[in-house]
């Protein structure tokens, strides 16, 4: 059969595929263990950890939306990360970027820290100077997230591919912002693929999974090896809820999308909002290589409030339609403040050099009316001039960081400005455990 598109393969993963009874929905396993015929006749499956009809098929599914030649489904989208690094040696170098995924930064830097498991260079693809400091690192693997998070920064996938044949390198990409219908990195030259699928792929934020994609079968074998090995492959019922999840994918994107480029239009209208960062705007520094590389500029922004931090909570108070959550990809809106939250272990400084400012908020824009989340919105932004105006919160001001860090003299007095993020953080940010 010709390739098939994206809806028809998501939307009919694992129909019409029952060997037992022809269900067309198909039925979940639970069960872990498989009785064998006679002594030495095992069939197809002998034990859940190794495999699993239902587990068996979202990676199907998932291989064929990413044009791998297999999928290994995983428990959680670190050990998705986790199961990609067995590919290294002591001897081995990987490259990260500078802002990758919070998780991922400190499995990486634990690793290669605590455990010597490979060496590390951390690299800042935004800088002219990438691949020169890619070519020293002489690395194994390069590992990739784009967009980046939360300030949506964009990776060339192809140039960074075309520099990891030269150098003999794998190339990891976390394709967790885009899912497989926004980007496909194999098809840009990627060797494997990692997801988070807690996030759009189950799409309903009541599974946490993730996978990881091979472009090729013998990476994908020993990878899938080294999944049994190390017991991180994902439950059947989390695969059959990820499975339902992932047949509404592509209109679920398609919607999110819709939605996230009118609230982009609406923030750039409002006066109390001072930056708007999301690839789709041409004047984001990306814009040309995410138009290159993505079918669409996803659902994920982020915004700054020109007003004092102090003011931040009134504005979350007021809104009804985005729910304060880290986490993303659900088909309900969530609103997030990256500095107190997401990447709360990076001390001020450190969220200063990456553009993580006190009023940075960020977005993860649902399926939900867009008439009814512009007026949400817009009620957040009424409520936030009036207490802005007034200078003083309307809200108690809150202990949490989000208020704590005041960029300057707050107008009401009340917020001692030496009350950083940074006093927060007795470990070294790496250890801190957020999630
Ligand atoms: C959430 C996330 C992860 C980690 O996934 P879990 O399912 O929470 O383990 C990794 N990468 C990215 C980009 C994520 O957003």
């Amino acid at each position: 059969m010709s390739q098939r598109h994206f809806a028809t393969i998501a939307a009919r993963a694992g129909i019409a595929q029952d060997t037992a009874h022809d269900a067309v929905t198909p039925p979940m396993y639970l069960t872990t263990t498989y009785r064998l015929k006679a002594l030495g006749q095992a069939g197809a499956y002998d034990y859940s950890r190794s495999n699993n009809p239902t587990r068996d098929l979202l990676a199907e599914a998932l291989a064929e939306l990413e044009g791998g030649a297999k999928a290994i489904v995983t428990n959680t989208g670190m050990s998705a990360c986790l199961l990609a690094l067995q590919l290294l040696t002591p001897a081995d170098t990987l490259v990260i970027p500078h802002d990758c995924y919070g998780g991922s930064y400190r499995l990486f830097t634990n690793l290669a820290e605590r455990k010597h498991s490979f060496k590390l260079v951390i690299v800042n693809f935004q800088q002219k100077d990438w691949v020169s400091q890619i070519e020293a690192a002489q690395p194994a693997m390069i590992w990739l997230e784009t967009p980046s998070n939360p300030l949506l920064q964009i990776t060339d996938i192809r140039a960074v591919c075309q520099l990891a044949k030269k150098l003999t390198a794998r190339v990891v990409v976390d394709n967790t912002f885009l899912s497989p219908v926004l980007q496909q990195p194999l098809a840009l030259g990627a060797d494997i693929v990692v997801h988070s699928t807690t996030k759009y792929i189950n799409g309903h934020s009541d599974v946490v999974a993730g996978a990881l994609i091979c472009a090729d079968q013998a990476v994908g074998d020993e990878l899938k090896w080294w999944a049994n090995c190390l017991g991180i492959t994902g439950a059947a019922f989390d695969a059959y809820m990820t499975l339902r999840g992932l047949r509404t994918l592509l209109p679920r994107m398609q919607q999110h999308q819709t939605n996230a480029e009118r609230i982009v239009a609406f923030l750039q209208q409002q006066p109390l909002v001072s930056n708007v960062y999301y690839p789709g705007l041409v004047d984001h520094p990306g814009h040309a290589i995410a138009k290159a590389q993505q079918q669409g500029f996803g659902a994920m922004l982020s915004f700054d409030l020109a007003v004092d931090p102090v003011f931040l909570q009134d504005f979350l108070d007021a809104l009804q339609c985005f729910t304060l959550a880290q986490s993303l990809g659900g088909i309900e809106s969530l609103i997030c403040h990256p500095g107190s939250m997401t990447h709360a272990s990076m001390d001020a400084s450190a969220q200063a050099t990456a553009g993580i400012g006190p009023t940075l908020l960020r977005l993860s824009v649902g399926i939900e009316a867009i008439d009814d989340l512009l007026a949400d919105l817009a009620h957040g932004f009424a409520v936030l001039e009036s207490a802005s105006r007034a200078g003083r919160p309307q809200s108690a001001p809150a202990t949490n960081q989000a208020s704590a860090k005041a960029s300057g003299p707050s107008a009401s007095g009340a917020i001692d400005s030496k009350q950083g993020f940074s006093q927060s953080l007795p470990l070294n940010p790496a250890l801190t455990a957020l999630w």
